[in-house]
């Protein structure tokens, strides 16, 4: 329990948690009552607060909406059967919105602030999370430049916010992805390892066109050759060849994610063989035709674990098995649902309780 910062709390006189629907949540459209807020100017963090979700004024002028001096992380909350709530990781996203922040030439945020703000504002809202199982309360934390002033040069002042969102179960529909030889969604010396929000709004031309082609998401591709597959979509990705994981290995290109870092561990834990390295369309293509590639699936905090059942090259869409029980992608998944809602031990620490 952290509980040393005082945030100053403006309560809503007005919740709006009776119109909440837990069986027809739609991701990101709902958000919980209030809303975690501090400005950063005069080379300093200034007076956090907490009040009510809710519309704000902005400069026109500010480089987050002219430049993209705009970061984010997204994490969630978990609700145990005794009803106890815990965040997965915290400190790894603080640590990652950091790094986004000194990609972005953003101030970086100290651990106190952060963690107070999260707990805080988490715990205000806590029935906000919805029982059941696969629910858990998505939580959006962000920055953006506030200077009114157009020039290109990072801003002198910032809003840090968070706010939260009610989620239920996420339906992984077993997903049709397809590798991207044309566009790219970073390149290495980009800022595809930062959470920058312009890597996401120019992600959304090229998945729009494979969607038009049937497919969920793509399989970006590494910005110099195209050879060597780089994430799914807004997730990592793995592959099972011959019983081994192998995964693309972090680069400046590759955002580090938290599932990804997680599912690694438990696959460590569990013995299995891991390879962190390059993986090319051509070893992935050849593994399906010599039936060695039994898996392939997403990691991220939204899904957890997406299975992937098709991958389009070309033209051609090469099947993958279905993925059973006795899958690598289902267990694991399984055993992170076990330690974020408490049915299985936390032997590596990663909750953390609010
Ligand atoms: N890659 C990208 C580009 C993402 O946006 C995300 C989601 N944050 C991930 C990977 C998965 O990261 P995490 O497991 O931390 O959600």
């Amino acid at each position: 329990m952290l509980d040393t910062l005082t945030i100053r709390t403006q309560r809503t006189t007005a919740s709006r948690l009776s119109q909440l629907d837990a069986s027809t949540l739609e991701f990101g459209k709902i958000f919980s009552d209030h809303m975690f807020a501090v400005d950063y100017h005069d080379g300093e963090w200034q007076e956090p607060q907490i009040v009510p979700y809710g519309d704000m004024a902005v400069s026109p002028a500010n480089s987050a909406l002219h430049y993209g001096q705009a970061i984010f992380e997204g994490m969630k909350a978990y609700k145990n059967a005794d009803g106890e709530v815990a965040l997965f990781r915290p400190l790894d996203n603080f640590h990652r919105l950091n790094a986004s922040a000194e990609r972005m030439c953003m101030p970086t945020l100290p651990e106190e602030l952060f963690m107070q703000g999260l707990t805080q504002l988490v715990r205000l809202d806590s029935a906000w999370i919805p029982d059941g199982p696969g629910s858990a309360l998505y939580i959006r934390p962000f920055m953006f430049a506030t200077d009114g002033f157009v020039g290109v040069r990072p801003s002198n002042s910032y809003r840090f916010m968070i706010f939260t969102c009610p989620v239920g179960l996420y339906y992984n529909k077993p997903l049709r992805v397809r590798f991207e030889e044309k566009f790219v969604r970073s390149a290495e010396g980009g800022a595809g390892y930062a959470k920058a929000a312009g890597n996401y709004g120019a992600s959304m031309f090229p998945t729009k066109k494979a969607n038009l082609e049937g497919y969920h998401q793509l399989l970006w591709t590494d910005a110099s050759e195209h050879r060597y597959v780089e994430e799914s979509g807004t997730m990592n990705v793995m592959f099972v060849i011959n019983g081994r994981i192998i995964t693309p290995a972090l680069s400046t290109s590759i955002l580090d994610g938290i599932t990804r870092k997680s599912v690694l561990q438990i696959a460590r834990d569990w013995g299995l063989q891991i390879e962190e390295r390059k993986i090319s369309i051509d070893e992935i293509l050849k593994a399906q035709a010599a039936g060695t590639l039994q898996e392939a699936f997403g990691v991220g905090t939204a899904a957890t674990i997406a299975p992937i059942a098709t991958i389009g090259y070309r033209d051609q869409d090469y099947d993958l098995p279905p993925s059973g029980p006795d899958s690598i992608s289902k267990r694991v998944s399984q055993a992170l649902d076990a330690i974020r809602n408490g049915r299985s031990a936390d032997t590596h620490g990663w909750m953390v309780s609010v």
